[in-house]
């Protein structure tokens, strides 16, 4: 099947890093469509909302951590939920005015890849829910971190 990249507009000042023909190789149709086209997956879809394991998330795009298990909770959307990133650099925040709500989008701030949104409502001790599509994670459990490396 072959997919086009097609970004909005509005996003038209950012800088992508890969190319879109490194990450059409690589992704599934449903990782491809949340992370390159802004999609949001199915709540209670996706194994990694009720993931419980200590370890760490990484952009499934690139590989960038994002978030560990420790900032982790269970917010009842649906959707992987953080109180905050791995680091304040690791995640990119814009401002998001589609389908007529105010949001602020965020995504991996090493390749642009789209990951879900930030809201205002979570947890101490940071107060933000960052909601995020599992289909642009990849998790890697703690007793296997030190680990060989994916042999693809
Ligand atoms: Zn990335």
């Amino acid at each position: 099947m072959e997919m086009k990249t097609v970004f909005p507009p509005r996003r038209a000042g950012y800088a992508w890093r890969m190319t879109t023909h490194d990450k059409d190789s690589r992704l599934t149709p449903e990782q491809y469509r949340v992370t390159q086209l802004c999609g949001t997956e199915a709540p209670f879809s996706h194994p990694y909302n009720g993931e419980k394991r200590a370890g760490t998330y990484a952009c499934v795009c690139c590989g960038a951590p994002l978030f560990s298990s420790s900032a982790k909770f269970e917010s009842g959307s649906g959707w992987p939920s953080f109180f905050r990133p791995v680091s304040d650099d690791a995640i990119r925040e814009i401002e998001d005015t589609s389908h007529g709500m105010r949001r602020i989008e965020t995504r991996c701030a090493a390749c642009g890849a789209h990951l879900g949104h930030v809201f205002p409502d979570g947890p101490a001790p940071t107060g933000l829910r960052f909601c995020i599509n599992g289909a642009a994670l990849v998790f890697t459990p703690e007793d296997e971190e030190d680990g060989e490396e994916d042999p693809s």
